[in-house]
């Protein structure tokens, strides 16, 4: 059985590109939100709960999840929200599970925004977080999507703080300055976890 080694990072830090380098290393990385957008889409199962949850125009008329919609509706309604993530959750759990059976390399890595929040780390061997001061990630975010400061900020306010997940995490990637320093150090962790 592999390794699994949780990645994680708040918006902008870096996550998905040290996830990419992983790869180019040789390690097989499942991605937990690009998972979770397929399987809203393709689990019949998953659609018909949600579909209950929140009416059928969670889907539209070609039967393609409406993220726009589900979106207003679980803003600002918590309540709905869970049940909405107790609905995806236990299913990129039981994907993760077969994905993971199928895997040869003694390490693997699990990239997920929700890491510490879900506690999922209980379930890794070890976490690695990404992480970059505020205004860079903010700055990195605002060029990548084409959001304000303003905008990037107040998704940042929502997530986990920097701090905490600092004190969570097992090993850390600090993403503070040029992609070429980022690969050498996300090439130096992966290798030195023992
Ligand atoms: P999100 O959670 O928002 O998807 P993420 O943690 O996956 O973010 P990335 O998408 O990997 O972050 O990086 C955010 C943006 O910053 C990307 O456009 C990426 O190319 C860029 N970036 C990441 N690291 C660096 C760096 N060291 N130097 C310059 N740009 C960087």
């Amino acid at each position: 059985v592999p390794k699994i080694i949780g990645l994680t990072g708040g918006i902008g830090s870096g996550k998905t590109t040290v996830a990419r380098f992983i790869e180019e290393f040789g390690f097989p990385v499942y991605y937990s939100d690009d998972r979770a957008k397929t399987i809203v889409n393709d689990n019949e199962d998953v659609k018909i709960k949600i579909k209950d949850l929140l009416g059928d125009q969670a889907y539209d008329e070609n039967g393609l999840y409406n993220r726009k919609f589900v979106a207003e509706k679980v803003f600002n309604n918590q309540n709905l929200l869970q049940k909405l993530n107790e609905i995806i959750h236990p299913a990129v759990r039981i994907d993760f599970e077969e994905w993971i059976k199928k895997q040869t390399k003694y390490l693997v890595f699990k990239e997920t925004a929700l890491l510490f929040e879900l506690k999922l780390n209980k379930d890794c061997y070890k976490s690695l977080l990404v992480t970059a001061e505020d205004n860079i990630r903010i700055k990195r975010v605002m060029d990548r999507d084409d959001k304000t400061y303003r905008e990037v900020q107040t998704i940042m306010e929502k997530q986990m703080p920097e701090k905490d997940k600092v004190k969570l995490a097992d090993c850390i990637i600090y993403n503070n300055t040029n992609i070429e320093d980022l690969k050498e150090s996300t090439e130096r962790v992966i290798f030195n976890i023992e």
